[in-house]
């Protein structure tokens, strides 16, 4: 039997595109597949990193403190994020380390690339970051892990498995977290691996202290339904069509993945709409004074920043999760979610 005629759980399927497709690209803007918030506007991670400085004095400014991002892409965000905390707050310019937790090679070229002598090290899995306080940066990460399906056939729940491009229905073992009751052909997802490093960093943040922040796309409110899709070069194509070859993602379930941090005994604040999060930081005055600085560009700059705000750009299937050591306050921008 060849490995193409065995049917592959899902999350197993998604796993491997994933990897095959990050190891072998820059997949990012407009030559690229897809554009992320990071490369549209330098507000973006400007924000976050004046979003990490409070939350560091709010942990009561630790002398040391690592500084993680997941899944950093081209290295933009962390770029924009350490020019302004320079700017703006030198003391956590020198209190943070920065580590990044990246898998494709090829990727950390681009971000060595980007930050130099800035970061400490690299890490493949989040269990290997340095141990101590902690503030932790994930913007498009959680949508790239895999994730598990199952569909409705009669009183039970099939799992969803690939083989030869198309789906196959295999048994599903009994004890999974899947609605009761569903009607015939629904799909259940079940983001197994997301709710796994959640809960993990939730044990961490709730021991040792800090504060992660995930921005992402996905609903509110947990649901039945399909979310797997992948694109290239910005348009959508088959999810189970050449693997490696198109961005796979699935929606992220915010509200189960604040359950499992809350589980843990970390808080959780949010979801909350990105746009609204984006500007209580304080986004749109900073690309108006970006437009004012450099009016030949200010077009461009007031257009990013709409871009990622308004409903009908970023702003509304976008959100903002963080999950914090309980002893905390609310972190900027979540205060009243
Ligand atoms: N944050 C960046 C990139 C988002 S794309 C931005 O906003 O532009 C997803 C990123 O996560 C890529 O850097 C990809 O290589 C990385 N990634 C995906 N799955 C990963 C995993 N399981 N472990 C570590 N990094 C992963």
């Amino acid at each position: 039997m060849s490995i193409q005629a065995r049917a592959e759980r899902l999350d197993h399927f998604m796993a491997r595109a994933a990897d095959a497709y990050y190891a072998g690209r820059d997949p990012f803007g407009r030559e690229g597949d897809f554009t992320t918030a990071p490369e549209i506007s330098q507000c973006f991670g400007e924000c976050l990193g004046l979003w990490a400085a409070v939350t560091w004095m709010s942990m009561g400014s630790p002398r040391e403190v690592v500084l993680a991002e997941l899944g950093p892409g081209r290295g933009t965000l962390m770029a924009d994020a350490l020019r302004a905390i320079r700017e703006m707050v030198p003391d956590f310019a020198a209190a943070l380390r920065l580590h990044l937790v990246e898998r494709s090679p090829l990727l950390r070229q681009a971000q060595a690339a980007k930050l130099g002598g800035a970061v400490a090290a690299w890490h493949g899995d989040i269990a290997d970051l340095p141990p101590g306080p902690a503030i932790i940066l994930g913007n498009e990460f959680l949508d790239a892990l895999p994730i598990r399906q199952f569909i409705r056939r009669g009183d039970a729940w099939m799992e969803r498995h690939v083989r030869d491009g198309a789906f196959v229905e295999l048994a599903s073992e009994p004890g999974l977290p899947l609605p009761a009751e569903a009607p015939e052909g629904a799909i259940a997802e079940y983001g197994e691996a997301g709710r796994a490093l959640v809960a993990a960093l939730s044990r961490r943040l709730a021991s040792q202290g800090g504060a992660a922040l995930f921005l992402d796309y996905g609903p509110a409110e947990s649901g039945l339904g399909d979310s797997l899709q992948a694109v290239r070069r910005h348009e959508p194509v088959d999810p189970l069509a050449e693997p490696g070859s198109a961005d796979i993602t699935a929606h992220v379930d915010f509200a189960r993945l604040a359950a499992a941090a809350r589980e843990t005994g970390a808080a959780a604040h949010g979801p909350l709409p990105q746009g609204l999060f984006l500007q209580s930081l304080g986004l749109t005055a900073r690309a108006s004074a970006l437009a004012a600085l450099d009016p030949r560009r200010a077009g461009e700059h007031i257009a990013a920043a709409q871009r990622l705000i308004l409903p009908e750009g970023m702003g509304r299937l976008f959100k903002a999760l963080a999950i914090c050591h309980p002893d905390l306050p609310a972190p900027p921008g979540l205060e009243a979610a």
